[in-house]
């Protein structure tokens, strides 16, 4: 990338990364480009929560116990790893990424901003990309309406996801989630370059 920012032809960014406040539909965005865009790559993570009904091992998640999540911090295999919500661990294995980048294939992260800063940190050339609410109602709107997290879980979540909106300007693109379709399109052609 030059000094303007632009990436010279022929070179793309090995992988980008999608991050965004709490209920922004990162994850629903993801889902919509694994269905429709194949030749995107979703890299799956490894974490400590247990699967939700419907939830395949090794195609939303590597899903380990504490240990197996130590075993492989101690291996050096997490290209970044954080704990999300105070809860559990979730990481990205190192090995699919560098696979990815050397086969020029497109490759794609959803994790959190925590995550999204540890990749920044270790591999600059990463494209970072926020996914943004198309307003602050609309964020409060889509954690109440999902009901999955009581009053005060909620408040806590609304609280994170002020700090996180504030970090958007760190991210080379954002993406407002309007609707999926459109907002995974938009992603998918950044990712074309
Ligand atoms: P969920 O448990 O709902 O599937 O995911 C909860 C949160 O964990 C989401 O914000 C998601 O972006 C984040 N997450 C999923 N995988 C990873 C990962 O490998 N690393 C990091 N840092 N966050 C992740």
């Amino acid at each position: 990338r030059d000094r303007l920012g632009v990436i010279p032809a022929g070179e793309r960014p090995p992988l980008t990364v999608l991050a965004g406040p709490t209920a922004v539909g990162k994850g629903t965005v993801a889902a919509y480009i694994r269905d429709h865009y194949p030749e995107v790559r979703l890299s799956v993570s490894a974490t400590t929560r247990p699967p939700r009904p419907g939830e395949v091992e090794g195609q939303h998640y590597f899903f380990v116990d504490d240990e197996g999540f130590d075993r492989m911090l101690a291996a050096d295999e997490l290209l970044e790893w954080a704990t999300v919500h105070n809860k559990y661990r979730y990481g990205t294995p190192r090995g699919p990424v560098l696979a990815a980048g050397e086969a020029n294939e497109l490759m794609l992260l959803e994790i959190d901003l925590q995550g999204a800063r540890q990749v920044r940190a270790s591999m600059p050339e990463a494209r970072l990309v926020f996914l943004a609410p198309p307003s602050w109602d609309e964020l409060v709107d889509r954690l109440v309406g999902r009901g999955t997290e009581d009053e005060e879980e909620r408040t806590r979540r609304l609280e994170t996801a002020k700090v996180e909106l504030a970090s958007a300007e760190e991210f080379d693109e954002i993406i407002v989630n309007d609707e999926v379709p459109r907002a995974a399109l938009r992603l998918v052609e950044l990712m074309r370059g």
